[in-house]
């Protein structure tokens, strides 16, 4: 009896460890293959919205873009978003040999694809007009087709933008300092823009794209009030643009929303509820830069005193990274605060707050964020 379980224990054996080296005659040899897994980006919510990461402007060979849709879904469920918008240029559709030019199609082949990967996809297109006035994004909208594609010519450059406001498209300007130096460009406040803004038909501006940051657009979104949107605009892949990886990510909009549903985006961008986000920079709008870095930044109570000093250890619970400067005497005291890490800091007795400007985050083109937290008992 003994020797037969024996023998059935050596059979049961010997199947185990052949099969986890072959499987039906055929090795898997995964050492070098990516991983599957979704990474993911800390950024804490406030007053109830939680952060929503978002890329809303991104081309796929629909347009001049060089991969198929349902390769930005997968991007985007590795690289931890939220919110995907594919926005393929209406005016420029360089493959139209080899690709069967519909302007709805990126959307329809990967909507299903993305609710499998819980994946917000939002409709959207590129206007794209001759620089200026440059190139805008419609959000939201139903039909692409039923836009402005073909000639950009000035004399239809509003026709095409009133076809968005149209389907009551979330309308934002794209790269505006895009072409600035050549002599057909501009980085101005133009006549184009103004009016669409008097007429409430501009919602955002892109002040982060791709690695590019449009100073002026900071200034011009928060003078005219206006959503601060930041985008990769890839037309690769995002993994031959970005160094990714658990401590990286590509550019992105912060949209602080009530919900995570696309009714939700919609409402937090019409409310202007967002910071742009690149490498290690930020950039947005006073109150909501402060509110985000109070929800990230903590100094925490003091761990130990020392004579008159006490020892505070300032955490940073976030995938931000924050460059605190301030002046003390002559010098400049800097601590920089990593992502998901803590450093120490030191204050005497009676020092009961501290006051710090974010040197990689900024509320205007030319001028950074100033914090300041409370250094308690
Ligand atoms: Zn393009
Ligand atoms: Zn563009």
């Amino acid at each position: 009896m003994k020797r037969i379980l024996f023998l059935i224990l050596l059979f049961l054996y010997c199947g185990l460890s052949y099969a986890q080296t072959t499987d039906n005659g055929i090795l898997v040899m995964d050492e070098f293959m990516v991983p599957s897994k979704r990474q993911h980006i800390e950024i804490p919510g406030f007053d109830g919205f939680q952060a929503l990461k978002c890329d809303f402007h991104m081309h796929t060979v629909f347009s001049d873009g060089n991969v198929w849709p349902a390769v930005r879904v997968g991007e985007a469920w590795v690289e931890g978003l939220d919110v995907i918008a594919i926005a393929d240029h209406m005016e420029y559709v360089p493959h139209s040999d080899d690709v069967k030019v519909d302007f709805n199609r990126s959307y329809e082949l990967v909507k299903s694809l993305a609710a499998d990967r819980n994946i917000i996809l939002v409709k959207a297109a590129e206007i794209t007009r001759q620089t200026p006035p440059g190139h805008f994004n419609a959000l939201f909208i139903q039909d692409a087709s039923a836009l402005l594609p073909g000639k950009a010519v000035p004399e239809n450059d509003k026709e095409a933008v009133a076809k968005a406001v149209a389907q009551k498209a979330f309308i934002f300007w794209n790269h505006p300092g895009w072409k600035a130096e050549s002599i057909k460009g501009s980085y101005d406040w133009i006549d184009f823009v103004d009016q669409l803004d008097k007429e409430k038909n501009l919602h955002g501006i892109e002040v982060f794209n791709g690695d590019n940051f449009y100073r002026k657009a900071l200034d011009w979104a928060v003078d005219h009030n206006l959503t601060v949107m930041a985008n990769t605009d890839v037309h690769g892949l995002t993994a031959m643009t970005y160094q990714l990886g658990d401590n990286s990510h590509r550019t992105m909009t912060l949209v602080f929303a009530k919900e995570r549903s696309e009714a939700g985006v919609r409402e937090a961008l019409e409310a202007g509820r967002t910071v742009a986000w690149c490498g290690k920079y930020l950039a947005g709008k006073e109150a909501i830069m402060k509110n985000l870095f109070q929800a990230c930044v903590n100094p925490g109570k003091p761990y130990q005193k020392k004579g008159t000093t006490r020892y505070f250890e300032i955490s940073n619970q976030s995938d931000l990274y924050f460059e605190l400067t301030r002046k003390v005497d002559n010098r400049t005291e800097t601590i920089l605060l990593y992502p998901r890490s803590s450093q120490l800091l030191t204050a005497k007795d009676g020092e009961n707050s501290r006051e710090y400007e974010v040197a990689n985050a900024f509320v205007r083109g030319n001028q950074n964020l100033k914090v300041q937290f409370t250094l308690g008992d």
